[in-house]
């Protein structure tokens, strides 16, 4: 069972995870308006996997015996100074997030709370991942430069196009 300092730990970081859903989906929303699909649809993505992270938190909590409290989330910023200011405010935020999910273990260990420490060592693996794709993303968007955005399009889709022929190989 979730002891009360766990389980507002854990309500807290499920709002972080509903808050990076709603920021990809403006960043998803503005990339769109800038007429570069391939970001638009990469951030899209992105916040669909974000939907799935801030799930994996209530089940969790609903699962492991916790009261799920859904908290209020900030409206994210409706618009962007650049590409280079979008990504790299996705990458900073991953950061945090990262950060977060390390307070969390810390947390959890410091309860001895096994079951919750347990839960959180795919979040640990999946921020490398975040951490890294946004990361890189940042490199090709400052390489390529703001005047050429559909530089940085064609890599998306690229990537996009590799990871769905991967996935299709694992079939
Ligand atoms: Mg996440």
């Amino acid at each position: 069972m979730l002891n009360d300092t766990v389980a507002a730990a854990l309500n807290t970081h499920m709002g972080r995870e509903f808050s990076a859903h709603f920021q990809y989906l403006s960043l998803a929303s503005w990339f769109d308006d800038q007429g570069l699909p391939e970001l638009s649809a990469f951030f899209f993505a992105q916040a669909a996997e974000e939907h799935v992270h801030a799930m994996k938190f209530l089940t969790f909590i609903a699962d492991a015996g916790g009261r799920v409290e859904v908290p209020a989330v900030p409206a994210p910023p409706a618009a962007y100074e650049s590409a280079e200011d979008a990504v790299g405010q996705a990458l900073s935020w991953e950061v945090a997030v990262t950060r977060h999910i390390d307070d969390l273990v810390d947390l959890a260990r410091a309860q001895h709370d096994h079951a919750t420490e347990a839960f959180l060592q795919w979040f640990v693996t999946e921020q490398v991942e975040e951490v890294k794709t946004m990361t890189e993303l940042l490199q090709v968007v400052r390489r390529a430069g703001e005047a050429n955005l559909l530089l940085v399009e064609a890599h998306v889709a690229r990537q996009s196009a590799r990871g769905a022929a991967a996935a299709g190989g694992q079939g």
